[in-house]
Order: structure tokens, then sequence, then C-alpha cells
């Protein structure tokens, strides 16, 4: 999708290009600021990644972030959408665990690459923390050959089997399933990983935690710097399980999209849900649209400033809250 030499557009001429393969990104803010120069600068080149670097594309970077854990931080805002969303490795003696399958088999398939260069294996196990496509379009390219184990709850299979086209229903039908009612662990042989099923994102999320290492893959539970996608949100959902992800009491945080969070980053993004429920609550009070509300919000200033995907997700987010609050209950 983006040719190596227009990662050193100019942000002018990256503005330009917005029309064609970036038709969904707008910016929060003026584009002179220091924020979006600073994070343009950051998508384009891999500038401040929490952890060492130790592969970077177009696509985005991967991140040595403990021993032996390892976050993915795509850098969508190129242009190039090979991964889309964030993902990691977690490698222990007898296994290694790959969190997320990618956006697409290309995506994929090199993040089985880079477990094999940096552990001297293939993953054994894929982990999907939800259905969405741009974690769940590259299972093909995860499992083919490597024999990896697919892991996801069961209303996460039904999901992607439902709703995402070209769906590989055999690598689904082998798939291991996540218990959705408790918190299970995964013994990659001196290391343990726990799954926590969770919900808000979407029907079922599901969050992992290294134990050994204070490491929280949040799947999009959690976004950092990127204003979330509500699509399928139950926003007082949302909240608590990102509440309960901040009890983990995590280090180090891996967002669905964004950079690699401490937890004042998380206390930054829950401030920035209570802020979305707040205009909610005021636009139910006044009588006003999902559309006219997301017109006017605007994220308090002492959250910084964040990207926006798409300039409807204003609207998307509160609009799931006016659904919500209008549910009997
Ligand atoms: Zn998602």
């Amino acid at each position: 999708m983006t040719a190596p030499a227009e990662r050193r557009l100019s942000r002018r001429d990256f503005v330009g290009t917005a029309g064609s393969c970036l038709a969904h990104l707008s910016l929060m803010s003026s584009a002179a600021s220091p924020f979006v120069r600073g994070a343009w600068a950051g998508v384009a080149t891999g500038a401040a990644p929490a952890g060492s670097v130790v592969a970077e594309e177009p696509w985005g970077r991967l991140e040595r972030i403990a021993e032996g854990v390892w976050a993915m931080v795509s850098t969508p805002l190129t242009g190039d959408r090979t991964t889309l969303c964030n993902g990691g490795l977690v490698a222990g003696r007898n296994g290694v665990l790959m969190v997320e399958a990618f956006a697409s088999d290309a995506g994929a398939k090199w993040m089985a690459s880079q477990a094999v260069a940096l552990t001297g294996r293939a993953p054994t196990h894929v982990l999907l923390t939800h259905y969405h496509s741009d974690h769940s379009g590259g299972v093909r390219g995860a499992i083919d050959g490597g024999g990896a184990k697919l892991r996801l709850t069961d209303a996460t299979r039904a999901l992607v089997t439902e709703r995402n086209a070209g769906a590989p229903a055999d690598l689904l039908r082998d798939a291991e399933l996540v218990n959705a009612g408790a918190t299970t662990s995964l013994d990659l042989g001196g290391r343990t990983v726990t799954l926590r099923p969770l919900d808000g994102h979407t029907p079922s999320d599901v969050a992992v935690r290294v134990e050994e290492a204070s490491v929280v893959f949040c799947g999009d539970l959690v976004w950092n710097g990127m204003f979330p996608n509500y699509v399928d949100a139950v926003p007082s959902r949302l909240t608590s399980s990102v509440k309960a992800l901040r009890d983990l009491r995590g280090a180090t945080y891996v967002p669905g999209h964004g950079s690699v969070a401490t937890p004042a980053g998380l206390d930054r993004y829950l401030a920035l849900l209570e802020s979305v429920e707040a205009a909610a609550r005021r636009a139910v009070e006044r009588g006003i649209t999902a559309e006219a509300a997301g017109a006017e919000y605007r994220i308090p200033g002492p959250l910084g400033e964040w990207v926006l995907f798409n300039p409807r997700y204003f609207e998307r987010a509160i609009g799931a809250w006016l659904k919500e609050l209008a549910a009997p209950r």
C-alpha cells in the first residue's frame, strides 16, 4: 500500500494523500500543533518507543518490553495496514504465544517470522483478544504451516464466523476455546500468562497478563493516543473492564492501538472514557442527538490530544452511551 519513499513525505504531502488511501483519517487538533507534528514524526519514523526496537517496517515496530516479551506497535497512519492493530509475542521455555493474528496474512506471517528470529521457534499459540478483522484477519497466515493452536472464546469464534468475510472455518473449528467465565492460565514453560475474559469493546474481549513481567496486553479495551472505536461497545462495560485492567497492576500496558502505555497512560484513557460519558449524559438532559453532541464534543485539554481514525468516532461513542442509557433496566 505504501512505498518506502512515501514514509519520508512531508506532513503537507501526507495530508494531500488523505483522500485516497487515508480517507478515514482525520486529526483531532489543528494540523499545526506540536502534538500532531510529533505524532506524525513518531508514526513515520518509529520514534519514542517504550522498549528497544528489534524490528521496524512501514506498518509498525516490534519493541522488546521485558525479558522474552515483545510488543508490536502498528503505525497505520503511514497508510500501511499490513498489521493495523497492536499485539505481541511472549516466549517461554516450551512455547511462544502470539497475541493477535493482525489484519492480514502477510502481517501475521511477518510476526511469526519475528518469533522464529527472536526465540528460535514459530508461535505455538495464537490468541485473539476479540473478533474485529484488524485483529483476526491474518489467522491463516499466523497458523498455516507452523502448527500453532488458535485460542479464542466461543463468542469470539461465533462473531468471526458470522461477521468477517473469508473467516477460516477449518482453523476456527479446530481452535481451543478460552474459558469466558473465569480467568485461566497458560503455561509456556517457566512463564505463565493469564487470560482474563472481559467485555465492553465487543461482547467478548480477552486481556492477557504476563505474570512475571507485569505486562498486560489489553486488546481494544485500551487505546493510547488514538480515540477508541465504540462500534460494538457497551460503554459502561468498557469502563468497568478498563478499571479491571488497572487492577491487574501492570507496569506496562500494550493497547490495541497506539503506543505502549504506562499506568498513568491508562488513567488518562479512563478519564477520556469518563468525559465521553459525561458528554452523553449532558446530551440526554438537553434532549440532543448523538450527532449534535458529537459535533460539539471536545476532549478536555488536560487529557492531551488524540488522533481520530474516523471523524465520526465522537458521534459513535456518544451514540453508544445514548443507546445504553435509553435501554430498559
Ligand atoms: Zn476492536
